[in-house]
């Protein structure tokens, strides 16, 4: 068991964990941040941010959090690698347990976002990750020059992807189970008129095609008011159906929603049930999830576990 006890550790570096260490080492907390696998967070899988303030010609997603990151070191942020498994939340001080060490706090803020949700039909699993299956535009885009791909999904999420893969593919199939789209009137309408976008209305994807050979040969397709079945002639399949939130290592300990979305305790946005532990982003925000919600609990957060340690002993 160590015997340093960290003031606040910070569970996750994008826009919520990085707010978080900025203030809390503004307040002279040191605090411990701990990166995981996806450093930087889902801003980092996107590509320009045109509705983060104070950027009137957009930032590049992942220069951002790079510059929150930097923001953060300066006042004295400390990051490790490291996965949080469980945590022992019943006594103080609170216990985080990864891998190889258990980590003791004062108090913890959870940061940790939310991971992109997969369909689960026949070959996505098999064709992810170099294959032709991804959920990742701004990563994988270039690889689909002059190709034909398909987006699943209906929200800004399925938009943004769909728009910024036009930059490279010959043609961009937006597949959505509904005939209109959930995503935001202004990405909605630049999607839908887009020449080189295909709305594919009212369609689930059955299958993706091209497991024999390794890579995607298709996507097969199912319109669900007429039952026909289709194949898009596609070799990218982009998955952008919403996500999970990372709360699974905090639970039971931590409260959480049907969703598994992390609660908050009446009368505030970041206060778990445990006192000392605070929640930011978008694995407590299901609603919201912007990067500048995200960083706006990160602060909260932040300013509560300062003043949980100033009553509580820092
Ligand atoms: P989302 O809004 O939850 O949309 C998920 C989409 O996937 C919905 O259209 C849903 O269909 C569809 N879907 C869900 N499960 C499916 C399945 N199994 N098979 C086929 N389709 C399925 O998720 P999101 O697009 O990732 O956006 C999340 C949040 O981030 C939203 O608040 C969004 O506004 C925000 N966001 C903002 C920006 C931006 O401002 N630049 C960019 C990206 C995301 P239904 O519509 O039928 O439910």
């Amino acid at each position: 068991m160590p015997t340093t006890i960290e003031n606040v550790v910070i569970v996750g570096t994008g826009c919520a964990g990085l707010t978080a260490a900025i203030y809390t080492a503004r307040a002279n907390l040191n605090p411990l941040v701990l990166e995981g696998s996806l450093p930087g967070g889902q801003l980092t899988t996107t590509s320009e941010v045109e509705n983060f303030p104070g950027f009137p010609h957009g930032v590049d997603g992942f220069q951002l959090t790079q510059n929150m990151r930097e923001q953060s070191t300066r006042f004295g942020t400390r990051f490790e690698q490291g996965l949080v498994t469980s945590v022992d939340f019943k006594s103080h001080p609170l216990q985080l347990i990864l891998a190889d060490r258990v980590i003791l706090a004062k108090s913890v803020i959870i940061a940790t976002g939310a991971s992109p949700r997969m369909t689960g039909i026949p070959g996505e699993k098999e064709l992810y990750g170099g294959k032709g299956v991804t959920t990742c535009a701004t990563c994988d885009g270039a690889f689909y020059r002059k190709m034909e791909v398909a987006v699943l999904g209906g929200g800004d999420s399925a938009a943004e992807e769909a728009l910024f893969l036009t930059r490279f593919a010959s043609k961009v199939y937006l597949v959505h189970r509904r005939d209109s789209l959930r995503a935001s009137k202004i990405m909605s309408d630049r999607a839908v008129a887009h020449e080189k976008i295909q709305m594919v209305w009212d369609s689930i994807p059955v299958e993706v095609l091209g497991v024999k050979e390794g890579s995607v040969s298709g996507l097969k397709v199912k319109n669900v008011k007429t039952g026909a079945e289709s194949v898009l002639p596609v070799k990218g399949v982009f998955v952008a159906i919403g996500h999970t939130p990372n709360t699974g290592p905090f639970t039971p300990a931590i409260d959480v929603d049907e969703g598994g979305y992390i609660k908050s305790v009446a009368g505030s946005q970041v206060q778990t049930n445990i006192p000392g532990v605070y929640v930011a982003g978008d694995c407590s925000d299901h609603v919201y999830r912007q990067a500048i919600t995200a960083a706006g609990l990160g602060c909260q957060a932040a300013i509560e576990a300062e003043r949980w340690l100033s009553e509580h002993g820092a």
